[in-house]
């Protein structure tokens, strides 16, 4: 009998268990949820990545969808997840933060919705289509044959070995991808600069940041719920360390753009409870963003100043100018190593594209 009561137990605990692996669901109010599969999938397009959370809302009149995923597979674990949490099936918005693989990889599934996201998001979308659902099935085979001899050659099971594990499982689905003869999907609805979009009885503000990260990042802002999802444009959440906006080395940079853009959603008006970033594990706070805005206002200054004055790229680089703000922002922002080597970086990236 004991023995009986025991299996039960553990057959009930394996289910529990299995449906925690497919996805997590995170209320942040009774009509937003942050979804993500329960397996983090290390590398998108071969770059390491972390997990991608997509955000539904509860409109009244439908479901909004901001980013799909890496893959259709992916997309189709959000999307039923996200129809059992709200009991509904209807999504009449989908938003992509921006066309990086990770953030646009399961449109095609949402063949009945709107696809909203800013115009530089076609070129993004089409470098993910010729990367993957462009190719042949025999090219995905080999990448998958080449990391499974990478793999055999592993004798340790660890980090490395799980990354190969995870870059073989999303290949395989891509595979998928093309037998399903799937195809990257681009937006029907594009913007330039900002957007505001009607659904039942929600308000959704799309705001363009500028280059930076990419080419076609957004911001979405649901006022009703105070929830802002800043896509990738920021590392904040993703690993504590990581503390400043994601600006990409060998990118093009619009600094002037961030800071108006940034002006124009911190506005008083605009209350923001949730900050959610697509590959972050926490979500942070409005005080982060106000971070951001002060961080970049500064780094530019200094990098104009420099300039005119002829001054060497090091020492903006140096941290040492910006301590102050630093310590205005305690307890919000560490300063620590790689906050240093980040600001570096960025002051490179910054120094570049400014004249
Ligand atoms: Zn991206
Ligand atoms: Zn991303």
């Amino acid at each position: 009998m004991r023995i009986r009561l025991l299996l039960l137990v553990l057959i009930a605990l394996s289910s529990v268990q299995g449906i925690a692996r497919e996805t997590v669901i995170r209320k942040l109010t009774s009509n937003v949820v942050v979804v993500t599969p329960g397996k983090k999938q290390l590398h998108t397009l071969g770059w390491p990545n972390d997990i991608i959370n997509s955000v539904a809302v509860k409109t009244g009149k439908g479901l909004v969808l901001i980013d799909t995923q890496n893959s259709p597979a992916n997309a189709r674990l959000i999307k039923n997840a996200v129809q059992d949490n709200f009991n509904d099936s209807t999504f009449v918005y989908i938003i992509n933060t921006h066309g990086h693989s990770c953030h646009s990889g399961g449109n095609c599934i949402f063949t009945e919705s709107q696809i909203v996201a800013q115009q530089n998001s076609e070129a993004e979308i089409k470098d993910y289509d010729d990367l993957f659902l462009g190719q042949t099935v025999e090219f995905l085979r080999k990448k998958i044959y080449h990391k499974s001899n990478v793999l055999d050659t592993i004798s340790t099971s660890g980090v490395l070995s799980d990354s190969i594990n995870q870059a073989i499982e999303l290949y395989r689905f891509y595979e998928n991808d093309l037998i399903n003869n799937y195809h990257a999907r681009y937006a029907d609805l594009t913007f330039d600069e900002t957007m505001t979009l009607n659904a039942g009885e929600k308000t959704i503000h799309l705001y363009y940041m500028g280059k930076g990260h990419g080419d076609a990042d957004i911001a979405v802002y649901i006022r009703d719920e105070k929830v802002l999802c800043t896509g990738n444009l920021f590392h904040l959440g993703a690993y504590e360390h990581e503390t400043m906006p994601s600006f990409y080395q060998f990118r093009v940079n619009e600094i002037d753009h961030w800071i108006s853009t940034l002006e124009e959603i911190l506005k008083p008006e605009n209350a923001i409870d949730h900050v959610i970033s697509t590959h972050g594990k926490h979500s942070f706070k409005k005080e982060n963003l106000e971070f951001i805005l002060d961080y970049c206002k500064a780094v530019r200054k200094e990098v104009k100043r420099a300039k005119s004055q002829q001054i060497p790229i090091e020492s903006v680089q140096e941290i040492t100018i910006f301590e102050d703000l630093f310590n205005q922002y305690q307890g919000i922002v560490p300063l620590n190593k790689e906050a240093r080597e980040m600001h570096a970086r960025n002051v490179a990236i910054i120094w570049r594209n400014i004249k």
